[in-house]
């Protein structure tokens, strides 16, 4: 299919049900490497919880090298009522995570949602609005109001007090943030549709010039469109299947992003891919990491749907490893998969016997020698 390549993954299963999804990621890799030309090998380690039990922080300065030197990231969640109680922000198992961010300079964040056929009645809209739905969210990760200065609340001569944040972009960061969309597009729908609020915002009046200078001095032959975020907010559940990519900053594709996310219905299949910029060599720091978190209340039962993690994985095989044909392969896997009744409980509906976190890989895997048999005899 592709040339032969050598890959290096870190895995960072984490706690609750990370590690029990990541489980099911190592049967894909074991595949692959018995059945394609790629061979993938990989190192793991802790994040989170599980980290600051074993070295006393949720991410030792030694997992970050690793992660600097491998191919691509994957994770499983974080998290988990053991670690609840802890006062010192910088020792929860969510500040690992944030940290790793950071460490691999991940400015984009990227969430598809994606409708499978056979879950069209998980959504909470009709069906004929989001059957054959394929729409992703590139949001900026590391600027805008969430990290702008000054911020803080004072008190006031008068006895109030005022919270303040501030919206900040650079033309930097806004092109850069882009120039991810208008690549996404390019291997998708070839529509991007850039989101702020230009009409109230001055940061979204120079996002919406800067999108437009970088749009027509190189990516002319994407469609553009720019809307007000809000306004975008209301198509999301009017009318979603007009969207291709969709770009925004940071606040706003927050919000937008979990829109998107639930009008798929199932938190248990929704992947999501963190890059960082590329370098000389055009390869870039990434992260891949389902959207949920680590279920602490079905950790340990194999009742975890394994499937965003294992999507996770196929967004990795796209975006770091350029083995988009493995990726459309594994995809197809899991629709066949889910095409052919099989769910865990949290996609089941009455009609369907639920089975665990183990057999739903097991059927993924036995989707894909299926393929690779249809594949020989064709
Ligand atoms: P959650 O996503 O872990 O769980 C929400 C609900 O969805 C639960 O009922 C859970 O059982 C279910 N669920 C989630 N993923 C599932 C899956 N793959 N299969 C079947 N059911 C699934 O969110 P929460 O309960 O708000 O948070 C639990 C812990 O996870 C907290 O410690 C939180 O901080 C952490 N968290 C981590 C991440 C992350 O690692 N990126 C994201 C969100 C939350």
């Amino acid at each position: 299919m592709t040339q032969n390549e050598n890959y290096n993954l870190l895995l960072l299963a984490g706690d609750g049900i990370g590690p029990e999804a990541m489980k099911e990621v190592k049967k894909i890799i074991a595949w692959l490497n018995d059945n394609t030309s790629a061979t993938y090998s990989y190192d793991e380690d802790y994040i989170g919880g599980c980290a600051y039990d074993a070295y006393g922080t949720p991410l030792a300065d030694e997992t970050i090298t690793k992660a600097k030197q491998s191919d691509a990231v994957i994770l499983g969640a974080v998290g988990g009522p053991k670690w609840d109680g802890k006062t010192d922000y910088d020792l929860r198992p969510e500040a690992g995570l944030l940290k790793i961010r950071k460490e691999l300079g991940l400015f984009a964040n990227l969430r598809p949602a994606i409708v499978f056929d056979a879950l069209v009645d998980a959504s909470s809209l009709k069906p004929e609005l989001v059957k054959g739905l394929d729409i992703l969210i590139v949001r900026e990760l590391t600027g805008g109001v969430y990290f702008g200065e000054p911020r803080g609340i004072e008190t006031l001569e008068n006895g109030e007090r005022r919270g303040f944040n501030t919206q900040v972009y650079t033309t930097s960061e806004i092109r850069r943030i882009a120039e991810v969309a208008f690549d996404m597009a390019k291997k998708r729908g070839s529509f991007v549709t850039s989101c702020e609020k230009a009409n109230v915002m001055e940061s979204g009046v120079l996002w919406r010039e800067e999108v437009t200078k970088l749009h027509k001095e190189s990516h002319s032959d994407i469609r553009l469109e720019h809307m007000y975020a809000d306004n975008c907010a209301m198509q999301l559940c009017r009318a979603p299947k007009q969207f291709d990519v969709i770009v925004t900053d940071n606040l706003f594709g927050d919000i937008l992003s979990d829109e998107a996310a639930m009008l798929t219905g199932s938190l248990g299949m929704l992947p999501s891919a963190s890059l960082g910029a590329t370098d000389t060599q055009g390869s870039r720091h990434a992260l891949y990491e389902p959207v949920h978190g680590s279920a602490p209340d079905i950790a340990g039962q194999n009742k975890a749907n394994p499937l965003a993690t294992i999507l996770s994985f196929a967004m990795a095989l796209r975006y770091s490893l350029h083995q988009g044909d493995y990726a459309d392969l594994l995809e197809q896997a899991v629709q066949n998969v889910l095409n052919a009744g099989i769910r865990t409980a949290d996609i089941a509906e009455a009609q369907h016997t639920a089975i665990g976190t183990s057999e739903m890989g097991d059927a993924v895997i036995k989707q894909l020698n299926i393929s690779l048999e249809n594949s020989k005899v064709a």
